[in-house]
């Protein structure tokens, strides 16, 4: 499997990122970046939502890894969607992490069509400014990328959407369209927030693999021609989620987890 993949834009992404929801305050967020670009990550997640932005931009700042090895994505919020003020949030969003762009700027979440039309221009023209790199959403059906692909000059690059085994059958249709249509998914709390890593499927897959819980679920969202982008605070779990090249899941294991 590659370690990266191609955007419908054309530009290069990692295959794997590094989530950064919930790493507070901006001194916790920085020294978990440092640590997870040491480690190997490439692809960093942030939100204007999460807080964190100005500690995940001073770790990507100060790294010794090239800016232009580095996927920064950070995310719109729902109170700045609309043309003007996606535009000024952008802005914000880069003056606290310090960087003059992003490689991909994401609508965090789908309000209303018109709100999401509005906020697509915006998110075209930060586009063309050279602000962000490729533009996409996040947690958007199906039916709502089919209405954006209607009028956009660019469509989505990426929809960021919860994935894991336990929300397989809700996301499948999404997943689906998204791969239909160039659409790159990227799977967020692919670990399920760690809150099943036991479960007796997943525990007798890692060890016929001698895998870990959490490296099969992750094995599991690659396989399926998603980017997931777990989340950790600890360096020993940042490089034990990148150890997920080695080994392949087979269709009756799938299939297995697909059932959770
Ligand atoms: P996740 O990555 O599925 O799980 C994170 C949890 O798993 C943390 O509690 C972490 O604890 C634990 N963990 C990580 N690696 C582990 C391992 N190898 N073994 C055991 N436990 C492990 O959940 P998530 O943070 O919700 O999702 C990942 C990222 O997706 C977020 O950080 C964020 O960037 C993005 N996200 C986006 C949205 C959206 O609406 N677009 C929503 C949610 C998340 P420790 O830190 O203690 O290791």
């Amino acid at each position: 499997m590659e370690r990266t993949l191609e955007l419908n834009s054309g530009a290069v992404m990692p295959a794997i990122g590094f989530g950064t929801w919930k790493l507070l305050p901006d001194a916790v967020a920085e020294t978990a970046v440092a640590s997870a670009i040491a480690a190997g990550y490439r692809l960093i997640d942030t939100a204007r939502l999460y807080q964190n932005e100005a500690g995940v931009g001073a770790a990507i700042r100060d790294s010794q890894v090239p800016r232009g090895e580095l996927f920064v994505t950070t995310k719109l919020w729902n109170s700045d969607q609309g043309y003007d003020s996606a535009l000024t949030a952008c802005q914000a969003s880069l003056d606290r992490l310090g960087l003059d762009s992003v490689d991909l700027y994401l609508i965090h979440w789908p309000q209303n069509s018109r709100l999401t039309r509005d906020t697509w221009r915006a998110m075209q023209d930060l586009l063309d400014a050279g602000q962000a790199g490729n533009i996409g959403v996040s947690n958007f059906s199906a039916e709502q990328i089919e209405e954006m692909l209607d009028y956009c000059d660019t469509p989505p690059a990426v929809n960021q959407i919860e994935f894991n085994p336990f929300v397989y059958e809700r996301q499948r249709p999404t997943l689906e369209y998204c791969l239909q249509n160039s659409i790159v998914v990227e799977a967020y709390s692919p670990l399920a927030q760690a809150e099943h890593l036991d479960h007796p499927v997943i525990a007798e897959i890692a060890k016929a693999r001698q895998k870990t819980g959490g490296q099969v679920l992750l094995r599991w969202a690659l396989q399926h021609g998603t980017v997931p982008i777990p989340k950790t605070a600890r360096p020993e779990r940042m490089r034990e989620n990148l150890a997920v090249f080695d080994f392949d899941l087979s269709a009756a294991e799938m299939a297995a987890l697909n059932a959770l």
